[in-house]
């Protein structure tokens, strides 16, 4: 839709195919139905992609004051929640309104249930099959997003994959995988602390090195981990499990003491608790059911009397509130995600996202190889891509 309006504006004569019944259905769960559209905080190392000195230059051209800027513009009425940006009516759905009637004052026809199923290039034109009819245009853009989130019943509707369209003009498509997702662990004793929210702080681990460090509010589940530190890192767990790493991350639920001040805290505590019990020794430092799971893997017992002898056992127990390790199973699949790491390299396009395999073919969103953090990036993302791939589409 951005690609649209801005090739519009410049004059051009735009249609949109839609393989759903109607289009930009993913705004709608964005946000939890709130729809943060971008974020005051920007930097480039909330993204991942193929070449982050291009996209730098993409966003160079169209950045997060341009959204706020092309939104104003269209009469939707923005909230700025700590630098996050939703539209002042908390509904995702009035941001899919305000675009599409943007698509209307420009005369943008959006064709629904078309899905596309074949793209070639014939006589310098792109000719494009849809279920029932064949569509042609000077210039093209893929703008087919990624499967992330995408219900069974949308997944359904007849069409090819953009990231198959990409290939049949002899695009490289980088594993398309699951971010913004949640984390399932090794250990078998995830049940009896599942429903823990807790402030950590999460360092992500290949073999010995720390790779990623994410702060904030820890989720724990059944099945291992999650919460927006977990989604933060889930991009870079999937492309590195993918790449056959072991991982392990460690949490830290005493971040506000170095290990320096932890140990010497520990150490007057296990003093002043000399002849309590190990159960009131851990009561009131984490989670209870955090403190019950440290004590059974230290190896004590809840009615252990904190002795000198106990001291040692004690004192490593405790250091499971500012070391504890999970091993990294896997991601939640991409059904879960809210967004995919890998697709059209950004090596294959050039500054004004055109193909670099077929003139006249554009790219933008989702579908390039192109993605961000929890916090209105990946929107911010779509936005910018489409802007200029609309923008250079129209004036070449
Ligand atoms: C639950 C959830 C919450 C999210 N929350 C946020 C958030 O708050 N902030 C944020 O920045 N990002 C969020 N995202 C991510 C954001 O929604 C996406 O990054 C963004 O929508 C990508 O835009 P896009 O235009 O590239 O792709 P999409 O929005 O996926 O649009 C692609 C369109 O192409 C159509 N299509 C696909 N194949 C064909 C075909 N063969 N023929 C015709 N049409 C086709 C699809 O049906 C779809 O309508 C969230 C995602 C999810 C799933």
């Amino acid at each position: 839709m951005m690609a649209a309006i801005a090739a519009a504006k410049n004059g051009a004569n735009v249609f949109i195919l839609e393989k759903n019944e109607r289009v930009g259905k993913k705004i709608l769960s964005t946000g939890n139905g709130k729809c943060n559209l971008t974020n005051l905080d920007f930097s480039l190392d909330k993204y991942h992609s193929t070449d982050n000195r291009l996209l730098g230059d993409y966003f160079d051209r169209f950045n997060e004051k341009s959204t706020i800027a092309f939104f104003g513009e269209c009469g939707l009425m923005l909230k700025n929640k700590s630098g996050y940006i939703y539209p002042s009516c908390e509904q995702a759905s009035v941001v899919l309104d305000v675009l599409r009637h943007m698509l209307d004052v420009l005369g943008i026809k959006e064709y629904t249930e078309a899905g596309v199923k074949e793209v070639k290039k014939i006589d310098d034109r792109f000719v494009i099959k849809t279920v029932d009819r064949e569509y042609r245009a000077d210039r093209l853009i893929i703008a087919c997003g990624s499967p992330a989130g995408v219900s069974n019943k949308d997944k359904n509707m007849p069409g090819i994959s953009g990231y198959d369209i990409a290939k049949s003009f002899g695009h490289k498509i980088i594993d398309v995988l699951p971010s913004l997702v949640q984390v399932e662990c090794e250990e078998n004793f995830f049940n009896s602390i599942a429903g823990i929210r807790a402030d950590c702080c999460i360092t992500l681990f290949d073999e010995n090195k720390a790779i990623a460090r994410e702060n904030g509010e820890l989720q724990l589940t059944n099945y291992g981990i999650s919460g927006i530190p977990v989604f933060q890192l889930s991009g870079l767990i999937s492309r590195e499990l993918n790449s056959g790493k072991k991982l392990y991350a460690v949490l830290d639920f005493m971040e506000e003491l170095d290990e320096e001040a932890f140990a010497e805290f520990i150490k007057g505590r296990i003093h002043s608790f000399r002849g309590e019990t190990v159960e009131n020794y851990f009561l009131g430092m984490v989670n209870k059911k955090l403190c019950s799971l440290i004590i059974k893997l230290g190896g004590l017992k809840p009615s252990d009397i904190v002795s000198d002898e106990l001291a040692e056992p004690v004192f490593m127990a405790s250091l499971m509130m500012k070391q504890f390790v999970v091993t990294i199973k896997s991601t939640k699949g991409i059904d879960s995600a809210q967004v995919c790491t890998g697709g059209v390299s950004l090596c294959e396009v050039d500054r004004k996202l055109m193909s670099l395999k077929e003139d006249g073919l554009y790219f933008c969103g989702e579908i390039l190889d192109v993605d961000g953090k929890c916090g209105g990036y990946n929107l911010q993302w779509a936005w910018t891509s489409g802007y200029l791939a609309g923008t250079y589409a129209s004036l070449e």
